[in-house]
This record gives structure tokens, sequence and C-alpha cells, in this order.
């Protein structure tokens, strides 16, 4: 196991009816507050109001920032980030999924930072100081509400990018399951999908002595294969959501991934499917993890999807380790069609006109050459996207 530093310092709120806790620990910061959130989807199902009420009867001040898209643009930012000022606001609270959260974290960031909020994205040491973030999550996937990271667009560029800076982490979140009861089912198996691979991304790594993460991962993994169909047919199961919730949160907080050498090979690949085509991120996961998965088995990389093979999907040890890899890679992708997710990049229309370009932007993107479980070239995430169509 290599060298960490595990660090989770966000008060998790977990519970129906969590939000009237959230004054309490906003106080601290002062009054005033962005609230940044996306689409509408919260006007429609009463969140808005709900999180307008408490926050009003305790005495703060809101402003906002709505029509975050999903794959947040650094423009929704700027726009965010002139709000702040405008309204000399003390903390920025997201109301949605990860789109919002995202947004609101580089929006925090970015008020504290004279110059372009993208140079922040593009340069994370920048980032000296930011306003607190609080979040109320209402889609469970990214495991943004609990880490330091936050994903954002720039359409001009094409460009799709991680920052990560420990000025990011949000001082509390709101979970409350209910919230998540009316997510349209492609999204919730979206966000199913974006859990596992956080979890596949640290789970297929070089490092191979990590048992513990490796067991906390095969759990994780379980809960969504068992929990994410529950989700689907009877969209206010409590325990489903719950479980699912807490899956998330707990995928990408650090606790499953720390301790382990080299860097993520699906998301990279994934997000210049985001940058190019706007696609929904899990839905991106969904179709190259599996490719992926194929390309790289190989005699070096065996053993390891046997073990998932047997610890996640549960098939029984068989002489032929190569047909049981196989088995546990088939069991996924079935997974996630069985869930409603596409499996083929042509099943939304896009075909090999940008693969050459996508590639040569994903391979140093994550240094997938020298740093990934299984070193990958230019030409071999052509042709995995190939595998895809
Ligand atoms: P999202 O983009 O925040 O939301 C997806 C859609 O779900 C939106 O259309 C939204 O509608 C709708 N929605 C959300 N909650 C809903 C509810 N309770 N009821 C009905 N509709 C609801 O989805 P996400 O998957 O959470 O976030 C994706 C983004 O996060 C991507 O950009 C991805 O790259 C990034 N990401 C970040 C991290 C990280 O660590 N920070 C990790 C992985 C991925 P409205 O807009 O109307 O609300
Ligand atoms: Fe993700």
């Amino acid at each position: 196991m290599e060298n960490f530093d595990f660090y989770a310092p966000t008060r998790m709120l977990f519970g129906k009816g969590k939000v009237t806790a959230l004054p309490e620990q906003m106080k601290p910061y002062g009054t005033r507050v962005l609230l940044v959130y996306g689409g509408g989807s919260i006007k429609i199902n009463g969140i808005y109001d709900t999180v307008q009420s408490v926050l009003t009867e305790a005495g703060f001040v809101l402003s906002e920032l709505s029509g975050v898209t999903p794959n947040p643009r650094i423009d929704a930012v700027r726009c965010g980030v002139a709000l702040a000022w405008e309204n000399h606001v003390d903390m920025v609270l997201a109301v949605g999924g990860g789109s919002s959260v995202d947004c609101a974290k580089v929006i925090a960031a970015g008020a504290c930072y004279e110059g372009d909020p993208w140079e922040l994205v593009k340069d994370p040491s920048k980032i000296t100081d930011a306003l607190p973030v609080f979040t109320v999550l209402t889609m469970s996937a990214t495991g943004s509400e609990m880490n330091p990271t936050a994903v954002i667009t720039n359409p001009e560029t094409k460009e799709k990018q991680g920052v990560h800076s420990g000025y990011l982490y949000p001082k509390a979140s709101v979970l409350d399951p209910t919230y998540l009861y009316t997510l349209p089912a492609i999204q919730t198996a979206a966000g199913v999908a974006d859990i596992m691979s956080h979890i596949f991304e640290g789970y297929f790594k070089k490092t191979e002595d990590a048992y513990v993460q490796d067991k906390f991962s095969e759990g994780i993994l379980k809960t969504c294969i068992k929990w994410g169909p529950v989700a689907l047919t009877e969209p206010e199961n409590y325990s489903a959501r719950a479980n699912i919730m807490w899956a998330a949160s707990m995928a990408l907080n650090g606790l499953c991934g720390c301790g382990k050498a080299g860097k993520w090979s699906c998301h990279a690949m994934g997000h210049q499917l985001g940058a190019y085509y706007d696609i929904t991120h899990g839905i991106s996961l969904a179709i190259v993890t599996p490719a992926w998965m194929r390309y790289i088995l190989s005699e070096e990389t065996v053993d390891k999807f046997v073990d998932y093979a047997i610890n996640v999907w549960g098939f029984p040890r068989e002489t032929d380790k190569f047909a049981l890899a196989n088995m546990g890679i088939d069991a996924t992708e079935h997974f996630f069609m069985d869930c409603g997710l596409p499996s083929h990049l042509s099943e939304l229309g896009i075909d090999d006109s940008n693969f050459q370009a996508m590639a040569e932007a994903a391979v140093p993107y994550a240094n997938l050459d020298t740093q990934a479980y299984v070193p990958l070239h230019v030409e071999d995430v052509v042709n995995i996207y190939r595998a895809c169509l």
C-alpha cells in the first residue's frame, strides 16, 4: 500500500428531513448565501421551497444562480462569481446534483480570485481561498458532496477538466434520500454507473495489496448491484435510495481510492465524450467501461478480474480464469443495459469522426500512457472508442 493522507472534513447530514439541521452549520459563516441550482427540477419537486423557507426563517438572505446545466460550463461559473461579488455573499449553497455542486465549488473559489475562474480550473494551485460551500443533494452519483473536486467544461476549447483543491471541500452536505424520489430513471441509472466507475477506477490499479480498500470497494459495488435495480423499479423505496446515496459519497471521498498508485482511465475517456458531445457523464462511463475492461484483460491483469468476478458477481471459481474474467465483464455490461443505459456510442448518434482528437486529449489529461493501470497510448484509446461504436 502506498503512503496516503486521508482527509474527509465534510459534515454529512443524512436522512429524511435533515435539511432543518443546515442553518446551524451555516450560521458561523454569515448570513448572505448564493443559492446555485440547475434547470428547475427543484422547483417542480418542492425542494426549492423547502430550502428557501428553512433558510429565510433562520435569517439568511438568499441570492441565486439558476440554470446550471449538466456538464456545467465555465460561463455559469463566471455568472456565479459576478453574483457573489454583487451581493457580497458569505457562502455558496448548491441544491442539486453534481453539476450544481461542482459549479458552486468553483464559484466559491472564483469569488476569492481576481482573474478569470477558468485559470483556477487549469491550474488549481492558484486556488488560495474559497467561500464556504454547502450542498443539498438531489442526485446521487458524483460524490462531489464530500470531496474536493469539481469538473467544469469549456465549450470554446472543447475541454472538460477536473479540478482538485483542499479549499473545495463542502463544509456540510444534506443527504435526504427522499429527495431522490423524483429522479428520472435514466439519471438514477447513470448515477449508479458513475458510482461503480469511481470504484472501478481505484479497484483496477497498479497497487495490489490495498486489501481493505478493495473490500470496501467490493461492498459498494455489491450495494449498487443490489439496490440500483430496486431504485429503478420502485423510485420511492427509501432503503434503495438511502443505500445508493451513501454508496455514492463513500465511493469518492478518498476512502476506497487511497493508498493506490496510478491514474483513472475511463473518466479520462468519458470526459472527452462529455466535452465533444455533451452526453450524460454516467452514460459515457457505462459505454466505455466494458470496452476498456475487455481491452486491458491480459495475463497481467486477469487475476484482478477473477477477484472481481468472484467477489462482486458471485461466480464460482472455475479452472479457466479468462472465462471467469470475461463473465465478470459481461455481467457488468449486462447490468448497465438492464438498468436502461445505452451500451454503444452509435445509439447516441456518435461516429468515429472525433476519436483521434478525443484520444489525443484523453492521453495527456491523465497521463494514460505512463500512469494508467494498463498504459494506454493514443492508438489504444482510439481502439477502445471504436469498440464502443
Ligand atoms: P447533474 O448533471 O447534476 O443532474 C443531472 C440531471 O438530473 C439534471 O437534468 C437535473 O435537473 C436532474 N435532477 C437532479 N436531481 C433531480 C431530482 N431530485 N429530481 C429530478 N431531476 C433531478 O448529475 P450528476 O451526475 O450528479 O453530475 C454530473 C456532473 O458531475 C458531470 O459534469 C460530471 O462530470 C461531474 N462529476 C463530478 C465528480 C466530482 O467528484 N466532483 C465526479 C464525477 C462526475 P435540474 O438541472 O433541473 O436540476
Ligand atoms: Fe464520475
